[in-house]
């Protein structure tokens, strides 16, 4: 019986070039109040539907500066000054 071990042809593709592949995003956005850095997960911009339908608001881009929703949140219900 000729008995050939199955050879590993499949061999799934090593990504050698895993390091930075999430950034798709526009590089070097940060909140102008926090500081904190836009991410992929929250990476959407401020409409005012977003208000209407009470959903997370997104970054608001004013005057050249960028502000996250949670800071463009707590700005909106007057806890900042
Ligand atoms: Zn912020």
């Amino acid at each position: 019986m000729s008995d050939t071990p199955a050879q590993a042809a499949d061999q799934q593709p090593v990504d050698l070039d895993a390091h930075g592949a999430a950034s798709t995003m526009a590089p070097g956005i940060t909140c102008a109040d926090c500081g904190r850095a836009r991410t992929v997960a929250d990476d959407y911009d401020y409409t005012p539907l977003q208000l209407v339908t009470g959903r997370a608001l997104g970054w608001f881009n004013g005057d050249g500066e960028q502000m996250c929703g949670e800071c463009l949140t707590a700005t909106m219900r007057g806890e900042r000054p």
